[in-house]
């Protein structure tokens, strides 16, 4: 390897800070990166743009963004009123 005198960036400790507290947050929701059956977030009432392979979850216990073929416990079928 080439030695150019210039350092590997690192995460800090803001990025250990919020490493944590997502994975809490992903334990808490058993949120998976597959879908669970028919189940997934591209087809549930929170997730917010359905034409979007990533978008924003709107569950009141979540508020990130999440991948259209995930899944978590709080999945909520759409349905006519929504
Ligand atoms: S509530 Fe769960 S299943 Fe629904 S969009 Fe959010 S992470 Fe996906």
């Amino acid at each position: 390897m080439t030695d150019t005198g210039m350092t590997a960036p690192e995460p800090t400790a803001i990025d250990e800070t919020r490493q944590r507290e997502l994975q809490i947050l992903s334990e808490d929701a058993v949120l998976k990166g597959h879908p669970h059956g028919d189940e997934q977030c591209k087809n549930c009432l929170y997730y917010l743009d359905v034409d979007e392979a990533i978008s924003y979850c709107w569950h009141p216990k979540l508020r990130v963004l999440v991948g259209q073929d995930w899944y978590c416990q709080w999945w909520e079928e759409i349905t006519a009123e929504a």
